[in-house]
């Protein structure tokens, strides 16, 4: 058939897991732990299941885990949402990104997005007609610059979506960002779709700064989270998105024809596990910042140049001391030769990129950094 998406291929996290298995390379590539989430929630899992709770779950989510969702909202950034009317449970938060971008976007209707982006926005806004705007970021810091944002509104343009703690160059958005986000939108009518699933993996001293905290801009905004990252099992694929009323009912429309309803005996392991462990989140930062610390610190004697990392469990690394191959052969030259598969910054921007960059995970066991340290250090 004619494609839809004539330029889309498989995903760079599809292909590079597939190389790095080929190759029996240590796969820091596709971002996920190599390591277990918690034994209690493993075991409601089995409970709910063996009790018998195998049907449908209600369409917006199982009302245990919206109650709680809720609650660990208001406790953590000053508001509560409605569990009724604002909190739908999705299938993992790509489905959510992908619900929202849909129940949104208009054909003609502009989207403005923050290149590197994640890879599964462009497409979304592309089957819903929708015309992408990109603004490239430059590292180390891939700050927001505020006036060239201004510039690129339009009366066409209709969602902003932003990612922070930001996959992949682990930079972190602050209060001021979103103050600046509003200044710039408050007179037009734009939503924002803030994608927010490395929520809890921020070393920033000043925290998570997210859209739900900003009082007029939560009025337009989709909050994306995934319990996939905060209870290290992406396998699970169970998100959730916060959104007020409104703009909720929209997103369902799209959400019942997509999914309908997400696996019921998990959103009910994951209900217990927010009610018997409400402050689990709060060791994530600790945990992942010894895993970057070691990592980097195993690094030190390569030459690769490791870029600031504030949030999520990657980092950006450097690697023009070692080669002048481009990121996408460099990569594949790594997990074929040297047995570390990693992630081409590239394939997340639109323009030409001339950094030679590549995005590690460190979401694995110590032993598995300490690794592939050794392997990158011989570079
Ligand atoms: N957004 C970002 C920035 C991500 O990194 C990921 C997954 N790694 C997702 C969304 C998708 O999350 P899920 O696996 O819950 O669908
Ligand atoms: N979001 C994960 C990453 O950035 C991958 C998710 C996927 O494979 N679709 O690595």
């Amino acid at each position: 058939p004619q494609s839809k998406l004539p330029n889309l291929g498989t995903t760079i996290f599809t292909q590079m897991s597939a190389l790095a298995i080929k190759h029996q390379a240590i796969n820091l590539s596709q971002g996920f732990p190599d390591f277990d989430g918690p034994r209690y929630l493993q075991e409601r899992l089995a409970h709910h299941v063996a009790a018998g709770a195998n049907q449908y779950a209600p369409m917006t989510g199982v009302q245990a885990l919206r109650d709680a969702i809720a609650e660990k909202t208001g406790a953590l950034y000053g508001y509560t949402p409605d569990a009724n009317s604002d909190i739908t449970v999705t299938a993992g938060a790509t489905e959510a990104l992908y619900a929202a971008i849909t129940a949104l976007v208009r054909p003609g209707d502009e989207v403005i997005c923050f290149d590197p982006s994640y890879d599964s926005y462009a497409p979304a806004v592309e089957l819903s007609g929708g015309v992408l705007k990109r603004i490239a970021l430059q590292p180390p810091h891939f700050r927001v610059n505020w006036a060239a944002f201004r510039a690129l509104l339009s009366d066409k343009t209709r969602l902003v979506i932003l990612n922070t703690p930001h996959n992949p160059s682990a930079t972190v958005w602050h209060t001021a960002d979103f103050a600046s986000l509003w200044q710039a939108i408050a007179e037009r009518e734009i939503y924002v779709l803030s994608d927010e699933v490395y929520e809890h993996i921020c070393f920033d001293p000043q925290g998570h700064a997210s859209v739900l905290a900003h009082p007029q801009l939560r009025e337009r905004a989709i909050a994306v989270s995934s319990f996939g990252k905060t209870y290290h099992m992406t396998g699970w694929k169970v998100g959730y998105c916060i959104a007020p009323a409104a703009i909720s009912a929209e997103l369902r429309k799209v959400h019942q024809y997509l999914t309908f309803a997400v696996n019921t005996p998990a959103q009910l392991a994951l209900a217990d596990m927010l009610r018997a462990q409400p402050e689990h989140y709060r060791h994530l930062p600790t945990f992942y910042r010894e895993r970057r610390d070691l990592f980097i610190e195993a690094l030190r004697e390569s030459r690769l140049e490791i870029l600031p990392c504030e949030g999520t469990y990657f980092f950006l690394a450097d690697y023009s001391a070692i080669s002048d191959k481009d990121d996408v052969s460099f990569c594949q030259w790594l997990t074929t030769e040297v047995g570390v598969a990693a992630i081409p910054l590239s394939v997340f921007c639109a323009d030409p990129f001339p950094h030679k960059l590549i995005r590690l995970c460190f979401a694995k066991q110590e032993s598995t950094l300490l690794a592939a340290a050794e392997r990158l250090r011989q570079l």
